[in-house]
């Protein structure tokens, strides 16, 4: 497919999946306008980037749908130069979008390949993104505080080092729950004892998988 059809297929996407369901931060929809999302995916299904769902890209992972991405982008209230630790990088097209609305993005993927290849299409998108491989329930203590956390898989809890590591008066996004059930959460850091949560509604991610997570 050539550029310009992909141009269209973004345009569309914007207006029919982002646009109704609330997304209008305007920079938000631009990041979407510019990003290509289809070189975030496999070759064979780059011609599906742009559909209402997410897209399997490997490894038994996914590639978020775009509106999730858009809204957990818009919940996160990202702002210039702040700094944003990303935990799952899977494609690195959320990476991407932060980067574009000139965040300092710090990514933790545990799956080598997929870390790699994100990597690479960053780079060759010239984003500035730091990419780690590794378990990211550590969090990455080096780098902390953040002023905001994206977390991109679920868990039954927020794992507690992403906790310490989110400055005072910093958010964290992430879907909570089970399996089956997940509610993606806002948590602000209040002080270093209080967080305060609120649901945004119902969501579905892959497990994340590390020596943070709860198992009951
Ligand atoms: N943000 C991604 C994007 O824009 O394509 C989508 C991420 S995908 C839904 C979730 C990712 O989290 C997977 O790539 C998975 O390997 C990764 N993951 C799961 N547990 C992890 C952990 N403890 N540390 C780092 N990455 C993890």
């Amino acid at each position: 497919m050539k550029e310009n059809n992909y141009l269209l297929l973004r345009k569309r996407m914007i207006e029919e999946q982002l646009i109704p369901r609330g997304i209008r931060n305007k920079r938000i929809l631009e990041a979407f306008e510019n990003i290509p999302r289809h070189l975030f995916v496999p070759e064979e299904k780059q011609s599906y980037a742009y559909e209402d769902h997410p897209l399997s890209i490997g490894w038994g992972q996914t590639i978020s749908q775009p509106f999730i991405v858009a809204l957990m982008t818009q919940l996160l209230e990202p702002k210039k130069d702040e700094k944003v630790l990303e935990i799952g990088t899977g494609s690195g097209y959320q990476s991407a979008i932060l980067a574009y609305l000139g965040c300092k993005v710090f990514t933790i993927e545990r799956i080598p390949q997929l870390a790699e290849r994100a990597q690479q299409v960053l780079e060759s998108l010239e984003f500035k993104v730091e990419v780690k491989i590794g378990d990211g329930t550590l969090g990455w203590e080096k780098e902390s505080p953040f002023d905001k956390i994206i977390v991109t898989a679920a868990a039954k809890d927020i794992p507690s080092p992403l906790v310490h590591q989110l400055k005072i008066g910093g958010r964290l996004i992430m879907p909570i729950g089970g399996a089956f059930h997940q509610e993606l959460i806002i948590a602000d850091k209040v002080t270093n004892k209080e967080v305060k949560k609120k649901s945004a509604g119902s969501c579905i991610f892959v497990p994340l998988i590390g020596k943070y997570v709860e198992r009951k």
